[in-house]
Protein backbone atom coordinates (compact mmCIF):
# COMPACT_ATOMS: atom_id res chain seq x y z
CA UNK A 1 0.00 0.00 0.00
CA UNK A 2 1.46 3.13 -0.79
CA UNK A 3 2.19 5.78 1.73
CA UNK A 4 1.87 9.34 1.69
CA UNK A 5 1.89 12.76 4.09
CA UNK A 6 -1.10 14.77 2.07
CA UNK A 7 -3.74 12.84 -0.22
CA UNK A 8 -5.97 15.63 -2.09
CA UNK A 9 -9.18 14.07 -3.06
CA UNK A 10 -10.09 16.46 -5.84
CA UNK A 11 -8.68 18.74 -8.10
CA UNK A 12 -10.83 21.41 -9.15
CA UNK A 13 -9.11 25.26 -7.93
CA UNK A 14 -9.71 24.08 -4.11
CA UNK A 15 -7.21 21.11 -4.42
CA UNK A 16 -4.46 22.34 -6.80
CA UNK A 17 -4.49 25.42 -4.81
CA UNK A 18 -3.78 23.30 -2.16
CA UNK A 19 -1.25 21.06 -4.11
CA UNK A 20 0.64 23.99 -5.41
CA UNK A 21 1.16 25.24 -1.80
CA UNK A 22 1.95 22.17 -0.64
CA UNK A 23 4.67 21.12 -3.80
CA UNK A 24 6.48 24.59 -3.39
CA UNK A 25 6.90 23.67 0.31
CA UNK A 26 8.64 20.09 -0.61
CA UNK A 27 5.72 18.28 0.74
CA UNK A 28 4.96 14.84 -0.64
CA UNK A 29 1.24 14.88 -1.76
CA UNK A 30 -0.69 12.62 -4.25
CA UNK A 31 -3.55 14.53 -6.09
CA UNK A 32 -6.46 12.31 -7.23
CA UNK A 33 -9.55 12.88 -9.13
CA UNK A 34 -12.27 10.95 -10.45
CA UNK A 35 -12.68 12.36 -13.62
CA UNK A 36 -10.94 10.72 -16.86
CA UNK A 37 -9.85 14.19 -17.73
CA UNK A 38 -9.92 17.91 -16.93
CA UNK A 39 -13.07 19.45 -16.28
CA UNK A 40 -14.33 21.40 -19.30
CA UNK A 41 -16.71 24.23 -17.96
CA UNK A 42 -16.49 27.72 -17.74
CA UNK A 43 -18.59 27.64 -13.91
CA UNK A 44 -16.94 30.06 -11.74
CA UNK A 45 -15.70 33.24 -13.69
CA UNK A 46 -14.35 35.77 -11.04
CA UNK A 47 -10.93 35.86 -9.53
CA UNK A 48 -11.19 38.39 -6.63
CA UNK A 49 -8.25 40.68 -5.59
CA UNK A 50 -7.48 38.25 -2.60
CA UNK A 51 -7.44 35.25 -4.48
CA UNK A 52 -4.87 37.17 -7.12
CA UNK A 53 -2.99 38.17 -4.56
CA UNK A 54 -2.76 34.09 -2.92
CA UNK A 55 -2.01 33.59 -6.91
CA UNK A 56 0.69 35.81 -7.06
CA UNK A 57 2.35 34.56 -3.77
CA UNK A 58 2.12 30.76 -5.80
CA UNK A 59 3.84 32.28 -8.84
CA UNK A 60 0.52 32.50 -11.11
CA UNK A 61 -0.57 36.27 -11.37
CA UNK A 62 1.37 37.29 -14.69
CA UNK A 63 -0.25 33.85 -16.63
CA UNK A 64 -3.94 34.55 -14.49
CA UNK A 65 -3.84 38.27 -15.75
CA UNK A 66 -2.22 37.59 -19.13
CA UNK A 67 -5.15 35.16 -19.80
CA UNK A 68 -8.13 37.07 -17.93
CA UNK A 69 -9.93 39.99 -18.65
CA UNK A 70 -11.69 42.64 -16.47
CA UNK A 71 -15.29 42.43 -17.70
CA UNK A 72 -16.41 46.89 -17.76
CA UNK A 73 -19.11 46.69 -19.70
CA UNK A 74 -22.93 44.93 -18.89
CA UNK A 75 -26.11 45.85 -20.63
CA UNK A 76 -29.37 45.24 -19.07
CA UNK A 77 -32.91 44.27 -20.53
CA UNK A 78 -36.27 44.34 -18.97
CA UNK A 79 -38.00 41.92 -21.04
CA UNK A 80 -36.64 42.15 -24.27
CA UNK A 81 -36.21 45.65 -24.18
CA UNK A 82 -32.71 47.40 -23.30
CA UNK A 83 -32.70 49.15 -19.67
CA UNK A 84 -29.24 50.66 -19.73
CA UNK A 85 -25.71 49.61 -20.13
CA UNK A 86 -23.41 50.28 -17.67
CA UNK A 87 -19.69 50.52 -17.89
CA UNK A 88 -17.20 50.24 -14.85
CA UNK A 89 -13.40 51.75 -15.31
CA UNK A 90 -11.18 49.76 -13.89
CA UNK A 91 -10.26 50.58 -10.18
CA UNK A 92 -6.61 52.11 -10.61
CA UNK A 93 -3.74 49.66 -9.83
CA UNK A 94 -1.59 51.21 -6.87
CA UNK A 95 1.90 50.26 -5.61
CA UNK A 96 0.18 49.24 -2.44
CA UNK A 97 -3.06 47.59 -4.11
CA UNK A 98 -1.65 45.42 -7.29
CA UNK A 99 -4.72 43.90 -7.81
CA UNK A 100 -7.66 45.97 -7.42
CA UNK A 101 -9.86 44.67 -9.72
CA UNK A 102 -12.23 41.28 -10.30
CA UNK A 103 -10.47 39.09 -13.34
CA UNK A 104 -12.85 37.25 -15.32
CA UNK A 105 -11.26 34.19 -16.55
CA UNK A 106 -13.46 30.32 -17.20
CA UNK A 107 -12.42 28.01 -14.31
CA UNK A 108 -11.26 25.37 -16.89
CA UNK A 109 -8.78 28.34 -17.87
CA UNK A 110 -7.36 28.92 -14.40
CA UNK A 111 -7.30 25.38 -13.55
CA UNK A 112 -5.39 24.84 -16.39
CA UNK A 113 -3.33 27.47 -15.13
CA UNK A 114 -3.05 25.56 -11.75
CA UNK A 115 -1.83 22.58 -13.07
CA UNK A 116 0.63 24.01 -15.32
CA UNK A 117 2.06 25.23 -12.08
CA UNK A 118 1.59 22.16 -10.21
CA UNK A 119 3.42 20.58 -13.10
CA UNK A 120 6.23 22.99 -13.02
CA UNK A 121 6.97 22.53 -9.07
CA UNK A 122 7.06 18.24 -9.69
CA UNK A 123 3.71 17.36 -9.02
CA UNK A 124 0.33 16.20 -11.09
CA UNK A 125 -3.12 15.10 -11.13
CA UNK A 126 -4.17 11.09 -11.25
CA UNK A 127 -7.16 11.71 -13.16
CA UNK A 128 -9.53 8.69 -13.11
CA UNK A 129 -9.60 7.63 -9.84
CA UNK A 130 -12.39 7.65 -7.64
CA UNK A 131 -12.64 7.79 -3.55
CA UNK A 132 -14.52 5.58 -2.42
CA UNK A 133 -14.12 5.13 1.22
CA UNK A 134 -11.70 6.18 3.90
CA UNK A 135 -11.66 4.62 7.25
CA UNK A 136 -8.55 5.39 9.68
CA UNK A 137 -6.34 7.24 7.25
CA UNK A 138 -6.89 4.44 4.81
CA UNK A 139 -8.31 5.65 1.32
CA UNK A 140 -9.59 3.42 -1.15
CA UNK A 141 -10.14 3.69 -4.33
CA UNK A 142 -12.95 2.28 -7.45
CA UNK A 143 -10.07 0.05 -8.70
CA UNK A 144 -9.41 -1.27 -4.90
CA UNK A 145 -6.34 0.29 -5.01
CA UNK A 146 -5.95 1.55 -1.10
CA UNK A 147 -3.13 4.78 0.06
CA UNK A 148 -2.38 5.10 3.58
CA UNK A 149 -1.98 9.35 4.30
CA UNK A 150 -0.88 11.00 7.19
CA UNK A 151 -3.47 13.84 6.19
CA UNK A 152 -6.57 13.77 3.38
CA UNK A 153 -8.11 16.79 2.23
CA UNK A 154 -11.93 16.46 0.82
CA UNK A 155 -11.60 18.84 -1.79
CA UNK A 156 -14.07 16.77 -3.75
CA UNK A 157 -16.57 19.30 -4.75
CA UNK A 158 -20.66 19.86 -3.27
CA UNK A 159 -21.33 15.93 -3.63
CA UNK A 160 -18.25 14.97 -1.49
CA UNK A 161 -17.49 11.58 -0.60
CA UNK A 162 -15.18 12.22 2.34
CA UNK A 163 -17.87 14.54 3.83
CA UNK A 164 -20.10 10.94 3.75
CA UNK A 165 -17.62 9.15 4.58
CA UNK A 166 -16.78 11.07 7.94
CA UNK A 167 -20.73 11.42 8.33
CA UNK A 168 -20.42 15.21 8.73
CA UNK A 169 -23.79 16.60 8.27
CA UNK A 170 -24.15 19.30 5.38
CA UNK A 171 -26.69 21.50 6.79
CA UNK A 172 -28.69 23.85 4.51
CA UNK A 173 -31.49 24.18 2.21
CA UNK A 174 -31.79 23.15 -1.73
CA UNK A 175 -34.69 24.73 -3.42
CA UNK A 176 -35.61 22.52 -6.36
CA UNK A 177 -37.62 25.60 -7.62
CA UNK A 178 -34.60 27.25 -8.53
CA UNK A 179 -32.37 25.73 -11.05
CA UNK A 180 -30.22 26.67 -13.93
CA UNK A 181 -28.80 25.94 -17.12
CA UNK A 182 -25.43 27.00 -17.21
CA UNK A 183 -23.63 26.88 -20.62
CA UNK A 184 -20.57 27.30 -22.90
CA UNK A 185 -21.59 27.96 -26.29
CA UNK A 186 -20.18 29.55 -29.72
CA UNK A 187 -22.85 31.52 -31.13
CA UNK A 188 -23.74 34.05 -33.94
CA UNK A 189 -25.55 37.42 -34.05
CA UNK A 190 -24.15 39.16 -30.87
CA UNK A 191 -20.88 41.24 -30.78
CA UNK A 192 -18.38 40.15 -28.03
CA UNK A 193 -17.32 44.08 -27.68
CA UNK A 194 -20.36 45.24 -26.07
CA UNK A 195 -20.04 43.31 -23.34
CA UNK A 196 -22.01 41.20 -20.87
CA UNK A 197 -25.96 41.18 -21.67
CA UNK A 198 -28.66 40.32 -19.09
CA UNK A 199 -32.02 40.05 -19.66
CA UNK A 200 -34.63 39.80 -16.66
CA UNK A 201 -38.22 39.23 -16.48
CA UNK A 202 -40.39 38.73 -13.78
CA UNK A 203 -42.40 36.25 -16.02
CA UNK A 204 -40.36 34.87 -18.74
CA UNK A 205 -37.42 34.59 -16.00
CA UNK A 206 -33.54 35.51 -16.54
CA UNK A 207 -31.05 35.22 -19.30
CA UNK A 208 -26.93 36.24 -19.32
CA UNK A 209 -24.64 36.11 -21.88
CA UNK A 210 -20.90 36.71 -21.09
CA UNK A 211 -18.64 37.20 -23.95
CA UNK A 212 -14.95 34.69 -22.97
CA UNK A 213 -13.12 37.99 -25.10
CA UNK A 214 -11.18 36.47 -28.19
CA UNK A 215 -11.85 32.75 -27.52
CA UNK A 216 -15.66 32.80 -29.83
CA UNK A 217 -17.13 31.46 -26.88
CA UNK A 218 -19.92 32.80 -24.48
CA UNK A 219 -20.47 31.90 -21.16
CA UNK A 220 -24.74 31.23 -21.52
CA UNK A 221 -26.76 31.15 -18.32
CA UNK A 222 -30.71 30.52 -18.55
CA UNK A 223 -33.02 30.00 -15.09
CA UNK A 224 -35.00 27.37 -15.82
CA UNK A 225 -37.44 27.17 -12.68
CA UNK A 226 -38.54 23.10 -11.66
CA UNK A 227 -40.00 22.19 -14.75
CA UNK A 228 -37.82 22.85 -17.43
CA UNK A 229 -35.71 20.07 -18.88
CA UNK A 230 -31.49 21.13 -18.77
CA UNK A 231 -30.57 20.14 -22.78
CA UNK A 232 -29.62 21.81 -25.38
CA UNK A 233 -33.22 22.44 -27.05
CA UNK A 234 -34.45 24.36 -24.35
CA UNK A 235 -31.29 26.19 -23.72
CA UNK A 236 -31.74 27.47 -27.76
CA UNK A 237 -35.25 28.30 -27.29
CA UNK A 238 -34.78 29.98 -24.16
CA UNK A 239 -32.19 32.24 -25.36
CA UNK A 240 -34.09 33.10 -28.69
CA UNK A 241 -37.25 33.61 -26.28
CA UNK A 242 -36.03 35.60 -23.30
CA UNK A 243 -33.44 37.67 -25.51
CA UNK A 244 -35.91 38.56 -28.34
CA UNK A 245 -33.50 38.50 -31.07
CA UNK A 246 -34.36 36.93 -34.42
CA UNK A 247 -30.50 36.92 -35.35
CA UNK A 248 -28.97 34.94 -32.31
CA UNK A 249 -27.97 31.47 -33.18
CA UNK A 250 -26.07 29.01 -31.10
CA UNK A 251 -23.66 27.15 -33.56
CA UNK A 252 -22.27 24.87 -30.89
CA UNK A 253 -23.00 23.71 -27.32
CA UNK A 254 -19.62 22.99 -26.26
CA UNK A 255 -20.42 22.39 -21.95
CA UNK A 256 -23.47 22.35 -19.87
CA UNK A 257 -24.72 21.59 -16.68
CA UNK A 258 -28.19 22.46 -14.68
CA UNK A 259 -27.50 23.85 -11.12
CA UNK A 260 -29.35 23.75 -8.64
CA UNK A 261 -29.56 26.23 -5.66
CA UNK A 262 -27.77 25.03 -2.57
CA UNK A 263 -26.78 27.04 0.49
CA UNK A 264 -25.54 24.29 2.67
CA UNK A 265 -22.36 24.30 5.29
CA UNK A 266 -20.33 21.57 6.79
CA UNK A 267 -20.49 21.18 10.44
CA UNK A 268 -17.10 20.61 10.74
CA UNK A 269 -14.14 21.20 8.27
CA UNK A 270 -11.81 18.21 10.23
CA UNK A 271 -12.39 15.38 11.60
CA UNK A 272 -8.24 14.49 12.79
CA UNK A 273 -6.31 14.35 9.99
CA UNK A 274 -9.10 14.67 7.72
CA UNK A 275 -10.56 18.03 6.15
CA UNK A 276 -12.46 19.92 4.00
CA UNK A 277 -12.27 22.22 1.60
CA UNK A 278 -14.03 24.25 -0.79
CA UNK A 279 -17.65 23.00 -2.11
CA UNK A 280 -17.00 19.94 0.05
CA UNK A 281 -17.41 22.34 3.13
CA UNK A 282 -19.91 24.80 1.69
CA UNK A 283 -22.01 25.70 -1.37
CA UNK A 284 -24.34 28.51 -2.12
CA UNK A 285 -25.67 31.07 -5.01
CA UNK A 286 -23.22 32.25 -7.97
CA UNK A 287 -24.43 36.00 -6.82
CA UNK A 288 -21.14 37.37 -5.15
CA UNK A 289 -18.96 35.44 -7.18
CA UNK A 290 -17.75 33.56 -3.72
CA UNK A 291 -17.62 30.45 -4.89
CA UNK A 292 -13.85 29.72 -6.72
CA UNK A 293 -12.64 32.50 -4.43
CA UNK A 294 -13.43 30.55 -0.87
CA UNK A 295 -12.32 27.39 -2.16
CA UNK A 296 -9.00 29.14 -3.33
CA UNK A 297 -8.79 30.85 0.13
CA UNK A 298 -9.47 28.11 2.23
CA UNK A 299 -6.78 25.82 0.26
CA UNK A 300 -4.19 28.89 1.23
CA UNK A 301 -5.52 29.04 4.69
CA UNK A 302 -4.92 25.40 5.01
CA UNK A 303 -1.22 25.05 2.62
CA UNK A 304 1.11 26.78 4.84
CA UNK A 305 -0.12 25.40 8.45
CA UNK A 306 -0.13 21.93 6.73
CA UNK A 307 2.89 22.31 5.25
CA UNK A 308 4.78 23.44 8.56
CA UNK A 309 3.09 20.29 10.36
CA UNK A 310 4.33 18.19 8.38
CA UNK A 311 7.69 19.81 8.18
CA UNK A 312 7.87 19.66 11.74
CA UNK A 313 8.19 23.38 12.00
CA UNK A 314 4.85 23.64 13.91
CA UNK A 315 3.14 21.72 16.38
CA UNK A 316 -0.52 19.59 15.28
CA UNK A 317 -2.71 22.16 17.21
CA UNK A 318 -1.62 24.55 14.35
CA UNK A 319 -4.04 23.06 12.47
CA UNK A 320 -7.14 23.81 14.88
CA UNK A 321 -7.21 27.10 13.46
CA UNK A 322 -8.55 26.35 10.50
CA UNK A 323 -11.76 25.57 10.98
CA UNK A 324 -11.91 28.47 13.72
CA UNK A 325 -10.93 31.01 10.99
CA UNK A 326 -12.28 29.55 7.51
CA UNK A 327 -15.73 28.43 8.98
CA UNK A 328 -17.07 32.18 10.14
CA UNK A 329 -15.78 33.10 6.34
CA UNK A 330 -17.94 30.42 4.80
CA UNK A 331 -20.43 31.61 6.83
CA UNK A 332 -20.55 34.94 6.24
CA UNK A 333 -20.56 34.30 2.12
CA UNK A 334 -23.28 31.94 2.79
CA UNK A 335 -25.28 34.80 4.19
CA UNK A 336 -23.92 37.40 1.69
CA UNK A 337 -24.69 35.40 -1.61
CA UNK A 338 -28.50 34.52 0.02
CA UNK A 339 -29.10 38.05 0.39
CA UNK A 340 -27.60 38.78 -3.19
CA UNK A 341 -29.82 35.71 -4.45
CA UNK A 342 -32.72 37.37 -2.98
CA UNK A 343 -32.42 40.82 -3.77
CA UNK A 344 -32.45 39.48 -7.66
CA UNK A 345 -35.37 37.15 -7.11
CA UNK A 346 -38.06 39.32 -5.28
CA UNK A 347 -36.33 42.55 -7.64
CA UNK A 348 -39.92 43.79 -9.41
CA UNK A 349 -38.27 44.21 -12.62
CA UNK A 350 -42.40 46.27 -13.77
CA UNK A 351 -42.08 49.08 -11.15
CA UNK A 352 -41.71 52.76 -12.87
CA UNK A 353 -37.87 53.08 -11.07
CA UNK A 354 -37.09 49.40 -11.73
CA UNK A 355 -33.77 50.84 -14.41
CA UNK A 356 -32.42 53.35 -11.63
CA UNK A 357 -32.26 51.47 -9.19
CA UNK A 358 -31.32 48.05 -10.82
CA UNK A 359 -28.00 50.33 -11.53
CA UNK A 360 -27.38 51.84 -8.67
CA UNK A 361 -27.63 48.39 -7.21
CA UNK A 362 -25.85 46.69 -9.57
CA UNK A 363 -22.46 49.67 -8.77
CA UNK A 364 -22.80 48.97 -5.15
CA UNK A 365 -22.74 45.14 -5.56
CA UNK A 366 -19.64 45.60 -7.88
CA UNK A 367 -17.80 47.83 -5.41
CA UNK A 368 -18.63 45.45 -2.25
CA UNK A 369 -17.25 42.31 -4.76
CA UNK A 370 -13.52 43.98 -5.26
CA UNK A 371 -13.73 44.65 -1.43
CA UNK A 372 -14.96 41.56 0.15
CA UNK A 373 -11.70 40.90 1.78
CA UNK A 374 -12.83 38.41 5.08
CA UNK A 375 -11.07 39.90 8.19
CA UNK A 376 -10.16 36.81 10.59
CA UNK A 377 -10.98 38.43 14.31
CA UNK A 378 -8.66 37.85 17.27
CA UNK A 379 -7.54 34.03 17.69
CA UNK A 380 -4.40 31.80 18.03
CA UNK A 381 -2.76 33.52 15.07
CA UNK A 382 -4.27 36.56 15.38
CA UNK A 383 -3.05 39.38 17.59
CA UNK A 384 -2.85 43.24 18.37
CA UNK A 385 -3.48 44.87 15.40
CA UNK A 386 -3.92 42.26 12.95
CA UNK A 387 -6.44 40.35 11.10
CA UNK A 388 -6.62 42.21 7.56
CA UNK A 389 -4.60 41.32 4.46
CA UNK A 390 -1.30 42.63 4.44
CA UNK A 391 -0.82 45.63 1.65
CA UNK A 392 1.98 45.87 -1.05
CA UNK A 393 4.40 48.28 -1.16
CA UNK A 394 8.12 49.49 -1.80
CA UNK A 395 10.65 49.44 1.21
CA UNK A 396 13.05 52.11 1.09
CA UNK A 397 15.80 49.33 -0.86
CA UNK A 398 13.11 49.25 -3.76
CA UNK A 399 12.05 45.44 -2.87
CA UNK A 400 8.49 45.32 -3.16
CA UNK A 401 6.64 44.13 -0.19
CA UNK A 402 4.67 40.86 -1.92
CA UNK A 403 7.95 39.42 -3.12
CA UNK A 404 9.10 39.39 0.47
CA UNK A 405 6.34 37.55 1.66
CA UNK A 406 6.11 34.70 -1.39
CA UNK A 407 6.75 31.77 0.03
CA UNK A 408 5.41 29.79 3.46
CA UNK A 409 7.61 31.70 5.55
CA UNK A 410 6.50 34.48 8.45
CA UNK A 411 7.58 37.57 7.45
CA UNK A 412 8.56 40.45 10.31
CA UNK A 413 9.43 43.94 9.22
CA UNK A 414 11.08 45.93 11.95
CA UNK A 415 12.93 48.79 13.20
CA UNK A 416 15.31 46.27 14.97
CA UNK A 417 16.25 42.10 15.05
CA UNK A 418 14.23 40.04 17.00
CA UNK A 419 16.50 37.06 18.39
CA UNK A 420 15.96 33.88 18.38
CA UNK A 421 13.85 33.14 15.65
CA UNK A 422 14.10 30.30 13.40
CA UNK A 423 15.00 31.17 9.83
CA UNK A 424 13.17 28.17 8.16
CA UNK A 425 10.00 29.74 9.82
CA UNK A 426 10.15 33.24 9.62
CA UNK A 427 12.07 36.05 7.48
CA UNK A 428 13.33 39.14 9.18
CA UNK A 429 13.05 43.08 7.44
CA UNK A 430 14.93 45.60 8.33
CA UNK A 431 12.04 48.32 8.10
CA UNK A 432 11.18 51.85 9.93
CA UNK A 433 7.86 52.00 12.44
CA UNK A 434 6.21 49.75 14.51
CA UNK A 435 7.14 45.89 14.46
CA UNK A 436 4.46 43.95 11.44
CA UNK A 437 4.01 40.13 11.58
CA UNK A 438 2.84 39.13 8.15
CA UNK A 439 1.72 35.32 8.26
CA UNK A 440 2.68 32.90 5.34
CA UNK A 441 -0.81 33.83 3.84
CA UNK A 442 -0.60 37.61 3.53
CA UNK A 443 -2.77 37.94 6.76
CA UNK A 444 -1.06 40.94 9.39
CA UNK A 445 -0.64 38.85 12.63
CA UNK A 446 -0.24 41.66 14.64
CA UNK A 447 1.99 44.91 14.66
CA UNK A 448 3.46 45.88 18.14
CA UNK A 449 5.96 49.03 18.56
CA UNK A 450 8.51 46.55 20.46
CA UNK A 451 9.91 43.15 19.69
CA UNK A 452 8.57 41.12 23.16
CA UNK A 453 5.25 40.56 21.38
CA UNK A 454 6.76 38.95 18.33
CA UNK A 455 9.11 36.72 20.00
CA UNK A 456 5.91 36.03 22.23
CA UNK A 457 3.82 35.25 19.12
CA UNK A 458 6.46 32.68 17.66
CA UNK A 459 7.18 31.17 21.06
CA UNK A 460 3.63 30.45 21.50
CA UNK A 461 2.36 29.43 18.36
CA UNK A 462 4.58 28.34 16.04
CA UNK A 463 7.35 26.05 17.56
CA UNK A 464 7.66 22.68 16.32
C1 LIG B 1 -22.72 24.03 -12.95
C2 LIG B 1 -21.93 24.95 -12.04
C3 LIG B 1 -21.85 26.29 -12.33
C4 LIG B 1 -21.17 27.17 -11.49
N1 LIG B 1 -21.12 28.49 -11.79
C5 LIG B 1 -20.45 29.33 -10.98
C6 LIG B 1 -20.37 30.69 -11.24
O1 LIG B 1 -20.93 31.16 -12.23
N2 LIG B 1 -19.67 31.49 -10.37
C7 LIG B 1 -19.04 30.98 -9.26
O2 LIG B 1 -18.41 31.71 -8.49
N3 LIG B 1 -19.10 29.69 -8.99
C8 LIG B 1 -19.78 28.86 -9.81
N4 LIG B 1 -19.84 27.56 -9.53
C9 LIG B 1 -19.18 27.12 -8.32
C10 LIG B 1 -17.70 26.90 -8.55
O3 LIG B 1 -17.54 26.21 -9.75
C11 LIG B 1 -17.21 26.11 -7.35
O4 LIG B 1 -17.37 26.92 -6.19
C12 LIG B 1 -15.77 25.67 -7.48
O5 LIG B 1 -15.61 24.78 -8.55
C13 LIG B 1 -15.32 24.97 -6.18
O6 LIG B 1 -14.09 24.38 -6.39
P1 LIG B 1 -13.69 23.05 -5.64
O7 LIG B 1 -12.31 22.75 -6.12
O8 LIG B 1 -13.94 23.18 -4.19
O9 LIG B 1 -14.72 21.93 -6.15
P2 LIG B 1 -14.96 21.38 -7.65
O10 LIG B 1 -14.57 22.37 -8.67
O11 LIG B 1 -16.34 20.84 -7.66
O12 LIG B 1 -13.92 20.18 -7.75
C14 LIG B 1 -14.11 18.98 -7.10
C15 LIG B 1 -13.32 17.89 -7.84
O13 LIG B 1 -13.41 16.70 -7.08
C16 LIG B 1 -13.57 15.62 -7.96
N5 LIG B 1 -14.21 14.54 -7.20
C17 LIG B 1 -15.48 14.51 -6.72
N6 LIG B 1 -15.71 13.36 -6.06
C18 LIG B 1 -14.55 12.64 -6.13
C19 LIG B 1 -14.18 11.35 -5.64
N7 LIG B 1 -15.02 10.58 -4.96
N8 LIG B 1 -12.92 10.91 -5.89
C20 LIG B 1 -12.04 11.69 -6.58
N9 LIG B 1 -12.37 12.91 -7.08
C21 LIG B 1 -13.60 13.38 -6.84
C22 LIG B 1 -14.41 16.18 -9.09
O14 LIG B 1 -14.23 15.42 -10.28
C23 LIG B 1 -13.89 17.58 -9.21
O15 LIG B 1 -12.88 17.71 -10.18
C24 LIG B 1 -20.52 26.68 -10.34
C25 LIG B 1 -20.59 25.32 -10.06
C26 LIG B 1 -21.27 24.45 -10.90
C27 LIG B 1 -21.33 22.97 -10.56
Amino acid sequence: MDNVDVLIVGAGPTGLTLACDLARQGVASRVVDQSAQPGAGGRGFSLKPLSLAALDDLGLTRAITTAGFVERRTRFHRGTRRLFELDTPPAPVTVEQPYPNVVALPQWRTEAILRERLGELGGKVEFGMRVTGLAGGEVTFAGGERVRARFVVGADGGRSTIRRELGIPFTGRTDEDTRAMISDVRLDGLDPAGGVRMWLSPDRGVALLRPVPETGVWQAVVSLGRDLAGDEDTLRRLLTERTGLPGLRVTEVLWHSVWRYNLRIADRFRAGPVFLAGDAAHVHSPFGGHGMNTGIQDAYNLGWKLGMVVRGLAPQGLLDTYESERMPVARAVLADSDRRMGGMMSWRFARPLAGPLLRAGFVRQQRKTRRDHPVYPAGPLIGEGGGAPAPDGALPTGARLFDLFRGSHFTVLGPGPVPGLDPALVHVHRVAGDFRVVRPDGYVALTSPTAGPVRAYFARFAAG
